[in-house]
């Protein structure tokens, strides 16, 4: 089963990703906060990733590896 994985030292939390994954898996963790400061990318769920590998082209941080 695909899964991402977000890299807190990078991400921003912006969230570019959030916005472009198609299955609407992806949320920030607004019960997380970054070495940076920002709540970080997460993906709530786990099930529903098909491992498209948008946010993964989406992230201008290139903090998202997406494991299939
Ligand atoms: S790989 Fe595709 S489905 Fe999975 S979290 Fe990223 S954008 Fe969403
Ligand atoms: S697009 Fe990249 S930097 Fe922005 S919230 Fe997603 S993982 Fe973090």
């Amino acid at each position: 089963m695909p899964r991402i994985i977000v890299d807190d030292v990078h991400c921003k939390g912006c969230g570019l990703c959030v916005d472009a994954c198609p299955k609407g898996v992806l949320a920030l963790d607004m019960a997380r906060i970054t070495p940076k400061g920002y709540h970080p990318a997460k993906l709530v769920d786990q099930s529903g990733c098909i491992g498209c590998s948008s946010c993964y082209l989406t992230c201008p941080d290139v903090a998202i590896t997406v494991v299939r």
